[in-house]
């Protein structure tokens, strides 16, 4: 039985004081003592340690956006896994479309990313998923099983790992892949870990799905044999919204 993991993607959004507020909010209609499903929430790095301290000692996961693979050196405006765990993060998001569309990540830098992270103990959550291009042009499997495979190339144990799909052209659009779409890409990701770690591994593997999850059809998608849970961009940003797709993962 996988337990459900929601995370949400904050972005490049608020300031640290509105991130504190935010913060304070989903825990207090979360609720004191939450257990339903493992939950994450991903401010930017500026508020990282704000929200830390709201968070702390609570079931909610701080979680970082992105990282470095390198632990420091001369690479300006980036942060390290050493870095983000010194401030208390338990999670890290890698290769969101975003970072793949307009900051030049590929599956290599991902990779390079996915081995770093995880050889320092962070759960990772390594975003995958086709363009509407891709999708039109029928070669999403091929897509995503290469962004699998080249994303955990010479990884050989992925104990704690998260996939979540993301169709680009549901991120941040309104347009929701449906729970079949979203299904079958789903079972497609786990007949690749299958190939590549067996079907025990396969099993256990955690895979999100990700791209205008709302309280409105969360329950649909939470529903499906191979929906592990969410990635919560919008949505996440209201605090009633998100914890109402956090209680739909409980319950499904
Ligand atoms: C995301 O950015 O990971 C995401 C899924 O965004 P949204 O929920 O806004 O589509």
């Amino acid at each position: 039985m996988r337990t459900k993991i929601v995370v949400g993607n904050w972005k490049m959004n608020n300031t640290i004081a509105e991130s504190t507020q935010l913060a304070q909010e989903v825990l207090a209609q979360l609720g004191e003592g939450f257990s339903g499903c493992e939950v994450g929430i991903a401010p930017t790095f500026l508020a990282i340690q704000a929200v830390g301290s709201v968070i702390g000692g609570s079931p909610v996961q701080l979680t970082a956006q992105n990282c470095h693979y390198e632990n420091d050196g001369a690479f300006t405006g980036e942060v390290s896994v050493r870095m983000i765990k010194a401030a208390g993060c338990s999670h890290v998001i890698i290769g969101h479309s975003e970072r793949r569309q307009y900051f030049g990540e590929t599956n290599s830098t991902v990779n390079l990313k996915v081995k770093k992270a995880m050889s320092e103990g962070l759960t990772v959550i390594m975003c995958v998923g086709e363009t509407l291009e891709e999708r039109e042009a029928g070669v999403t499997g091929a897509v995503v099983s290469s962004q699998v495979r080249e994303g955990l190339e010479g990884i050989d144990d992925i104990t704690g790992l998260v996939i979540a799909y993301e169709p680009v052209w549901a991120i941040g659009t309104g347009k929701t892949a449906s729970s079949a779409q979203a299904e079958e890409v789903h079972d497609l990701i786990r007949t690749v870990i299958v190939k590549l770690y067996g079907e025990a591994v396969a099993s256990e593997l955690r895979i999100q799905y990700g791209g205008s999850v709302k309280p409105s059809n969360a329950a649909e998608l939470f529903a499906m044999p191979n929906i592990d849970g969410g990635l919560i961009g919008g949505a996440s940003l209201n605090a009633a919204d998100f914890v109402a797709i956090v209680k739909a993962a409980a319950e499904n």
